[in-house]
């Protein structure tokens, strides 16, 4: 089984025209270069939680529009987010 097919178990299949849509609604430009006011920051959960999985996980850049500088800071802010145990490393929705 590849990582993918994997992926795809855990996440139930949605109506093919509700995948379409929600690639089309993929921001195209970096909302953190966008908007300067918004600071990524490891204590900002609100923000962090809008960026990764139920699961936990981080989101792919693909899914969020950032850029590679915004991106890196998101990681960063995560894992010490996680540390101080403001997300979690797992989330409820894996069994
Ligand atoms: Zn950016």
């Amino acid at each position: 089984m590849t990582t993918y097919e994997r992926y795809e178990r855990r996440r139930p299949q949605k109506q093919k025209e509700e995948q379409q849509q929600q690639r089309f609604l993929r921001p195209r430009n970096c909302r953190f270069c966008a908007d300067s006011k918004i600071v990524i920051d490891y204590k900002n959960t609100e923000l962090l939680q809008g960026l990764v999985y139920e699961d936990g996980k981080i989101r792919p850049r693909r899914q969020t529009g950032s850029c590679a500088k915004h991106q890196r800071e998101v990681t960063q802010a995560v894992k010490r987010a996680r540390h101080i145990a403001l997300l979690p490393f797992v989330g409820e929705i894996l069994r």
